[in-house]
C-alpha cells in the first residue's frame, strides 16, 4: 500500500480497533514515582487508594510492568459507537500554508462530550458498576470531563455528582445542562455543601474557583458516602492508559500506509490525550526501536512543564488527595481569570513528568493571542472548530510546518485535536473583538504558589 495516495481520512475497520490499552510504564526503565500518602508519606498502598478509587482503577493505577491491558468487551462496544476515530490528513491546511510538510490529525471531537474524555469515562463507569457502586462524584472545570462522566454513567445506571469549577459554571451554562440531561447533579465549586468548600470561601470569598478546589470536594464528597467512589478525568496513570486507544489507533492508521511521523504533537493540561496519543510511539522509543520528536505544549498563562518544578506536590488545593511527583507550579497556583483555553491544571501526570525529566519529549508554551489565531486559521480551511485546549497543538503543528516551508523538508507531523470548541464560544467572541489579553505570571507569581510545596525528602 506504500505508494497509493494517502486518503484525506484514514479509517480502521471495527475489527482492526485495539483490544487492549498500552501501559508506557511497563516500558520505563525507570518509572513515575508512587503516589504518597499525605500523612506518612510513604506509598499509597492498593487498599488506602481503594477508599477514594475503585478497585480496579487502583489496579491499574499501581500497574507498572503489565504493557498490554485487555479492554473489556462492554466498554469495546461502547467505543464502536464512536470510534474508531478518523486520522485525517490536513491537505487543506497544508496548501494554505504552502508548506511541504504532511501534516495529519487524530480528530477525537466525535461524540457528545466533544472531546477525549469518554474514553477514559466509560472506562471508569463500567469498573465502578462492575464493583456494585451506587455512583460515583468528580469535578471539571471547562465542562467536557463532567459531560463525558455523565454519559458514561447514565449509560450504566449510575449516579454522578459533578462540582463544577464556579467561574465555568457562571460562563457555561449549556455545558452544565448537558450534564443534567444525562442526568448528573451539578453543583458550583466552591459551595457550601462539603467542609473544604465553606472554608475556601470563608478564606476567599467571591473565589471563582479552581480544578484543585473542586477536586477536594469532590473525594470529601465520595469518601463520606456509602457505596461512592471518586473518579478523575486526567493526570492519574489509569487515565493515560485508558487514552492510550488514541495513539494505537493513530499508529494502526500510518502503519496501514507505511506513514512514520517525525514529530508528534498534543495539548497538555492533565497529560491524559498526549499520553495517549503518544503511548505506542513513546514505546517504541522506549524500547530503542524507532525515534521520534514529541512535543507537549501548554498555555504560558499556566506552564507547569516549561517553569513547573518537578517535586511531590499536593494534587488538590484542599490537601486531601494522595501527593503525586510531577512537574507543578504548586497546588495554590490559579491561572488569572483572563486565560480562556482551559488546561489549567497546576500539575502534570506523572508519567510525562518523568518522561520529560528523562528528555525523551519536549515541551513549549504558547500565548492565548496565538492559539486563537492558529484555531481560526485552522477552522477556516479543515471545516471543525477547534477547541481553544486543542488549538494549542494547532498552535505548533502549524509552527513546525512554516519552518519545514523554510527549509523545505517534507517532514510528517501528527498532532491530537481533542475536541470541539462550540462551548468556548465567549472565548472566541473576546478574540474576534479584539478583546483577548496574553497572561504571562512573573517569576515572582510562581515563587509565590512554589513557596507552598510540601517539604517531601526522599
Ligand atoms: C480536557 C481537555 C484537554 C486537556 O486535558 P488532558 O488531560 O491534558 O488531555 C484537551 N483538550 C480537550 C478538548 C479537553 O476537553
Amino acid at each position: 500500500m506504500k505508494n497509493e495516495k494517502i486518503p484525506y481520512k484514514i479509517y480502521l475497520e471495527e475489527s482492526e480497533m485495539p483490544k487492549s490499552w498500552y501501559n508506557m510504564r511497563a516500558d520505563m526503565k525507570k518509572k513515575p514515582a508512587p503516589l504518597l500518602n499525605p500523612g506518612t508519606l510513604k506509598p499509597m498502598t492498593a487498599a488506602e487508594l481503594g477508599a477514594v478509587f475503585c478497585d480496579e482503577l487502583v489496579a491499574q493505577e499501581l500497574d507498572d510492568t503489565t504493557p498490554f491491558i485487555e479492554i473489556p468487551e462492554e466498554i469495546r462496544n461502547f467505543y464502536k459507537m464512536y470510534r474508531p476515530s478518523p486520522l485525517v490528513r490536513a491537505y487543506c491546511l497544508e496548501e494554505k500554508l504552502g508548506t511541504p510538510a504532511k501534516i495529519y490529525y487524530k480528530f477525537e471531537g466525535n461524540n457528545t462530550s466533544g472531546s477525549h474524555k469518554l474514553n477514559s469515562a466509560i472506562a471508569q463507569a463500567y469498573y465502578a458498576k462492575k464493583q456494585g457502586l451506587k455512583g460515583v462524584t468528580t469535578e471539571t472545570g471547562a465542562g467536557q470531563w463532567g459531560t463525558a462522566l455523565s454519559m458514561a454513567c447514565s449509560y450504566f445506571g449510575l449516579d454522578c455528582k459533578v462540582f463544577m469549577v464556579k467561574c465555568s459554571y457562571e460562563q457555561k451554562p449549556f455545558r452544565r445542562e448537558v450534564m443534567r440531561t444525562y442526568g448528573a447533579a451539578v453543583t458550583p465549586s466552591p459551595s457550601d455543601t462539603t467542609n473544604i468548600g465553606k472554608k475556601i470561601l470563608a478564606e476567599h470569598p467571591g473565589t471563582t474557583g479552581s480544578l484543585g478546589c473542586a477536586i477536594s470536594e469532590a473525594v470529601e464528597v465520595a469518601v463520606g458516602s456509602e457505596g461512592y467512589r471518586y473518579v478523575l478525568g486526567s493526570v492519574l496513570n489509569q487515565v493515560l492508559l485508558h487514552q492510550s486507544v488514541i495513539g494505537l489507533e493513530t499508529k494502526a492508521a500510518l502503519d496501514k500506509y507505511g506513514i512514520k511521523p517525525d514529530i508528534i504533537i498534543g495539548c497538555a493540561g492533565g497529560g491524559s490525550n498526549l499520553g495517549g496519543l503518544i503511548a505506542p510511539f513513546m514505546g517504541e522509543k522506549l524500547r530503542g526501536e524507532a525515534d521520534y520528536r514529541i512535543i507537549a505544549v501548554e498555555p504560558a498563562s499556566c506552564p507547569s512543564l516549561t517553569r513547573g518544578v518537578y517535586a511531590y506536590d499536593f494534587c488538590d488545593t484542599g490537601m486531601v488527595c494522595p501527593l503525586a511527583k510531577m512537574y507543578t507550579l504548586g497546588s495554590d497556583f490559579i491561572p488569572s481569570p483572563n486565560h480562556a483555553g482551559g488546561l489549567r491544571y497546576h500539575g502534570m501526570s506523572s508519567t510525562l513528568s518523568e518522561l520529560y525529566d528523562q528528555k525523551l519529549m519536549e515541551a513549549t508554551s504558547v500565548l492565548q493571542t496565538e492559539v486563537f489565531e492558529a484555531a481560526e486559521q485552522f477552522a477556516r480551511v479543515e471545516g471543525i472548530l477547534p477547541a481553544p485546549e486543542s488549538s494549542h497543538a494547532i498552535r505548533v503543528a502549524i509552527n513546525e510546518a512554516l519552518k519545514c516551508k523554510e527549509t523545505g523538508e517534507e517532514k510528517t507531523i501528527v498532532f491530537g485535536l481533542t475536541g470541539t470548541g462550540y462551548f468556548d464560544m465567549v472565548a472566541y467572541e473576546k478574540f474576534h473583538n479584539g478583546e483577548m489579553s496574553d497572561y504571562i505570571p512573573t517569576d515572582e507569581d510562581l515563587a509565590a504558589a512554589r513557596a507552598k510545596l510540601p517539604a517531601v525528602d526522599l
